[in-house]
């Protein structure tokens, strides 16, 4: 068995365990969508690599605390309200909402706390002022900058040195072209300020996380997390702020999900963006969690159709063995199968191992489907596993599933919505005489182990 959950760290560049802080919380913060437009897939990866990263750590026995924010104070806001011709504030809110509703319904639950950057001005002013006080921030001309050559270990995380660096973000009254901005002053074609101790205006982005992440889990928290892009600038900047202001680490590990590739071969897709909420409706939870989770978070993940399939292809696997289970449990047998009992203990095994060592979900789900193979080999023999077995086993694979948030996978008698609208085309096109497409739809439902009944009251779709 492995010694515990670990994760590779961008920062010392080597996997480290995770160590709880004082109060024995694994503490996680994730920077989270800028709500400005509705959420694509690309988004959806660290909110469901962290969440089921929690799960996993919870059902091990770990207390953990997630935290997400969500960017609503914010450039792309702005522009986006100027083009919609809304309040900045309103368009932010609405798009919280949205992302609260699309993300819901991957079933991951909620992180612990959400914050908003609208709800943390205090916070975070406060923190520009402890910065400027330690001289490592100065005001000039209504703007609030930090003071990059002030703090030594600046591109510690990303690896760059400060003489090598470009500038990204310009500055009228910045003392060094690296310097970046904690306060911007409020500029006309701005509908939305807050006030401060160097007038109207509103933060930067990096300084919000760096006092959200205070605020919610303190100093030396366990895992702080993200995508790969957010390195650098947005990350290092954090580490300078933070460290910079209380002297102390802001988190152990830095934690970095490689980036969704788009651009693949998709059936719908607007532009290069695809909707997380167009992916759901079109392949389900189960899939889209699947599709996500069978490649590990340091790799990238290209989004086509065809990977899509596969994952659906997989989740019919897993839902066929969890069928075969429940009807073997109908009429059990009086063997005790070794191979299966063996095959139990193994999995577990190559599958708490996978997971601890960096998260590695793809090997965690080929133990899941070596068990699925054993399963499915012990209920192909005439000598039936006795009905203890059947229950150990498959409350085995229940508890496996569940850790990566799939247990719905193992009780589904529900009817997915996509066949149900299959068996009301099938009658739409038998209503038409068009027999060859009512027969098409029928092998389809079947091909996903259905069975279609007529009845008066409509169509009704069963479990083969
Ligand atoms: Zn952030």
């Amino acid at each position: 068995m492995s010694d515990g959950p670990r994760l590779y760290n961008t920062l010392s560049k080597r996997v480290e365990p995770l160590t709880p802080g004082p109060d024995g919380v694994i503490g996680i913060y994730v920077c989270g969508p800028t709500v400005y437009g509705p959420i694509h897939v690309g988004n959806a990866r660290p909110y469901i690599v962290f969440s089921v990263l929690k799960r996993y750590l919870t059902r091990r026995g770990h207390a953990v605390r997630l935290v997400s924010n969500l960017t609503d104070i914010n450039d792309k806001i702005y522009t986006a309200a100027r083009a919609e011709g809304v309040a900045s504030t309103a368009l932010a809110e609405r798009y919280g909402r949205e992302y609260i509703a699309d993300t819901d319904r991957l079933e991951l639950g909620r992180p612990d706390a959400e914050p908003l950057v609208t709800e943390h001005l205090p916070e975070i002013i406060g923190l520009i002022e402890r910065l400027i006080d330690r001289d490592l921030a100065y005001e000039a001309g209504g703007d609030v900058y930090f003071r990059v050559d002030r703090f030594p270990p600046y591109g510690r995380l990303s690896g760059r040195r400060i003489d090598e660096m470009v500038a990204s973000d310009p500055g009228e009254h910045k003392q060094h072209p690296l310097d970046f901005a904690l306060w911007k002053h409020r500029k006309p074609d701005e509908d939305a300020w807050w006030d401060s101790p160097w007038g109207q205006g509103r933060p930067g982005w990096h300084i919000e996380c760096s006092a959200m992440a205070e605020a919610t889990l303190g100093h030396n928290f366990c895992v702080h997390g993200g995508g790969l892009d957010l390195i650098f600038p947005h990350h290092e900047n954090e580490i300078a702020q933070s460290e910079g202001a209380s002297g102390q680490p802001m988190a152990q590990i830095w934690a970095h999900n490689e980036m969704i590739e788009l651009g693949g071969k998709m059936s719908k897709s607007d532009g290069n963006i695809v909707l997380l909420r167009d992916a759901l409706d079109r392949w389900g939870r189960d899939v889209i969690l699947v599709f996500t989770l069978r490649t590990h978070y340091r790799s990238k993940l290209p989004l086509s159709d065809a990977g899509l399939q596969d994952a659906a292809n997989q989740v019919e696997t897993l839902r066929n063995a969890a069928r075969a289970l429940r009807r073997a449990a109908a009429a059990p047998g009086d063997t005790l199968n070794e191979e299966l009992a063996e095959a139990v203990v193994v999995a577990r095994t190559a599958f708490v191992t996978a997971l601890d060592d960096d998260f590695n979900t793809p090997r965690a789900f080929a133990a899941v489907f070596e068990l699925v193979r054993a399963i499915n080999r012990a209920l192909e023999v005439e000598a039936r596993p006795n009905g203890g077995q059947l229950a150990a086993v498959t409350a085995e694979l229940a508890q496996l599933l569940d850790m990566l948030g799939l247990a719905g996978l193992m009780n589904e008698d529900v009817v997915p919505d996509d066949l149900m609208e299959m068996a009301r085309a099938r009658d739409a096109a038998r209503a038409a005489r068009d027999f060859g497409e009512a027969d098409r739809l029928r092998d389809l439902i079947e091909g996903a182990g259905f069975v279609v009944r007529d009845t008066p009251d409509g169509p009704e779709v069963t479990p083969a």
